[in-house]
């Protein structure tokens, strides 16, 4: 039996429930009055974007991105999964960086945090959201 098929599904799998957890968070946010763009062509394609105000706003996957409580490296093709989540944090440095340089404001939501406390975590999406908004100019 082929080793790899099983582990292979469960990413599909964390792939699209990765994308079910971004719509979820999308439409509560929208119910709550705020209006933004999803998956807008700036640097790193966050998923959340308000240019007006300079703010973006990364989903990011526990698997995906190395989440220090869930991130882990599957057995199969360990040195390929070493590699690829390497240059997935380094990327996620990147992305940082550059739009701290740019002087925008960037918040990361772990997909764990949206798991365990969905109200929680849209509460501090939106005052996020809510404080660059009226500092605009600070
Ligand atoms: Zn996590």
């Amino acid at each position: 039996m082929d080793k790899s098929t099983p582990k292979n599904t469960n990413h599909m799998k964390n792939i699209r429930s990765q994308s079910q957890l971004e719509n979820k968070v999308s439409k509560a946010l929208w119910k709550k009055g705020i209006r933004f763009r999803k998956n807008v062509k700036l640097f790193g394609t966050p998923d959340i974007a308000i240019t007006k105000y300079k703010i973006v706003i990364f989903i990011d996957s526990c698997f995906w991105h190395s989440c220090p409580i869930h991130g882990k490296i599957p057995k199969t093709n360990e040195e390929f999964w070493i590699k690829k989540l390497g240059r997935n944090m380094k990327r996620d440095i990147d992305v940082n960086r550059y739009y701290e340089e740019e002087g925008w404001h960037l918040l990361r939501i772990w997909e764990h945090e949206i798991k365990e406390n969905f109200e929680g975590t849209i509460d501090k999406i939106i005052g996020f959201i809510n404080f660059h908004k009226n500092n605009l100019f600070s």
